[in-house]
């Protein structure tokens, strides 16, 4: 079997975290205290990707929980599906990273970690064949963004091999007001760029706008915000969670999504789109399904497809659908809508189909598209970056912490290399000739050597 570690680290990453593991034991039929209460045999098929089976027939997640204060750790305990943690597994400090990255990645974060990796080990020691690691965790803060990309340079170092997935929520001022957040945020995407396969962009401005536009909520709470994610996160890890073809594992998932080993920053989607609280039994047709999941106002990244192209996209479809129903639909938009694909990656959009649905839905689709748009959050970030840079506001923090202002400076050009690179790919075409050009050369080299 694959398995997958799992790590949480912070406020956020907690939070998103401890839902997640809620949100999938609902439906693998596992109850609050690890057992079995399911009535498919699909829910347990693949059950060790997630989950150990401990003694007594009990299924315990390969989960670590991380925090630089004790806080959350207990929220976690004392929430709904808290008991099912490995009580050793809970690692966390005093001090608290007081919103500073530096505190997280270079001091009270470095005193801990190794503390984190041993959990990790422990985890991956007991795995028959571990495929990779996941983190949830947010960039905004000083925990999940600071030490969260020390323990992942930690784990790359250890598992040079093995894949590292992110769920990454990005912080937006409509959410939060804490004015280290696009420094925290630019220190954490250039350990991103350099060290995961792949990161799901989870974008806090996205997901207020959804709760305020689409759910007409007044004024999103976390817990809002929060079921966006838990919905998203579900979707997203079907296709490694239950049997299937597509996107079965870590490494099909990169393979299938990522051209050029940077550009791995995918924009999530999630359709239909339901408030805390209801249900959406009401059942939609595929068209709509398929119509809906592709539309900008369903993507949980606040970028505009239609602003870019899409270099690969993958789809996953629940509940009880036609097969052919969802194949027509989707060669139908794509065909509609084809100046949004490069066309120098044939067949870049796979498609899934999972029957069994998320528990309070009868149907739902799921999107992840590497959209060459999504330079639009960088650009976001950014630019709250450089007004603060460009007058060295509150950098102290940082050098007091040890610091050096070169690693800002680094961080910056590599977030705007990257919206670079993103920007390349979006105006390349199957005519341009650059490729073609050094080919020749090398034939005429050739060519010339055997004369
Ligand atoms: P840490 O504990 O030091 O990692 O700090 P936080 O996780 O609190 O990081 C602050 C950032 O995370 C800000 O951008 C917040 O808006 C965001 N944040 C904190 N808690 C949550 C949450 O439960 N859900 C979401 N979506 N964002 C959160």
């Amino acid at each position: 079997m694959r398995e997958i570690v799992h790590l949480q680290a912070g406020q956020c990453g907690n939070q998103i975290g401890a839902k997640f593991w809620e949100v999938i034991s609902g439906e693998h039929g596992i109850d609050p205290t690890g057992s079995y209460h399911g009535d498919n045999p699909n829910q347990l098929e693949r059950i060790e990707v997630y989950y150990n089976e401990a003694m007594g027939g009990k299924y315990v997640p390969r989960a670590c929980m991380v925090d630089l204060e004790p806080g959350t750790m207990d929220a976690v305990r004392s929430g709904p599906f808290g008991q099912i943690f490995r009580p050793d597994n809970f690692v966390f400090g005093q001090s608290g990273a007081g919103n500073n990255w530096a505190k997280g990645h270079y001091t009270e974060g470095a005193e801990l970690v190794e503390s984190v990796i041993d959990v990790v080990r422990k985890e991956a020691e007991s795995c028959d064949c571990l495929q990779g690691f996941q983190l949830t965790h947010s960039i905004g803060g000083g925990t999940g963004s600071g030490m969260g990309t020390l323990i992942i340079g930690k784990i790359r170092e250890e598992y040079p091999d093995r894949i590292m997935k992110t769920y990454t929520v990005v912080p937006s001022p409509k959410v939060s007001e804490v004015v280290l957040e696009p420094y925290n945020a630019t220190l954490s995407v250039h350990q991103l760029v350099e060290n995961t396969d792949e990161t799901f962009c989870i974008d806090n401005e996205a997901l207020y706008d959804i709760c305020l536009r689409t759910l007409k909520l007044k004024t999103p709470s976390y817990g809002d915000l929060n079921h966006l994610v838990s919905h998203t996160m579900s979707g997203v890890t079907t296709c490694l969670r239950f049997p299937g073809q597509l996107n079965a594992d870590l490494r099909k998932l990169a393979v299938n999504m990522v051209p050029f080993p940077r550009l791995h920053f995918f924009m999530p989607g999630f359709a239909p789109l339901t408030a805390r609280g209801s249900q959406s039994y009401r059942a939609l047709s595929v068209a709509e399904l398929t119509q809906q999941v592709f539309d900008a106002k369903n993507m949980m990244a606040a970028c505009d497809p239609r602003h870019g192209r899409y270099l690969t996209v993958a789809t996953i479809f629940r509940g009880n659908l036609s097969m052919k129903d969802v194949e027509e639909q989707m060669l139908n938009i794509q065909n509609k809508n084809s100046q949004y694909f490069v066309e120098w990656i044939p067949c870049n959009v796979k498609t899934a189909v999972c029957d069994i649905p998320p528990t309070d839905m009868k149907m739902s689709a799921t999107f992840i598209g590497n959209s060459t748009a999504i330079q639009e959050l960088f650009k976001r970030v950014s630019d709250q970056f450089t007004v603060m840079f460009r007058r060295k506001a509150f950098l102290f923090w940082y050098t007091g912490e040890g610091m050096d202002e070169l690693e800002f400076t680094e961080a910056e050009s590599n977030m705007n290399d990257l919206i670079s690179e993103y920007q390349q790919y979006q105006d390349a075409t199957v005519d341009d000739n650059l490729g073609d050009e050094e080919y020749e050369e090398e034939e005429e080299q050739e060519a010339e050597g055997n004369q």
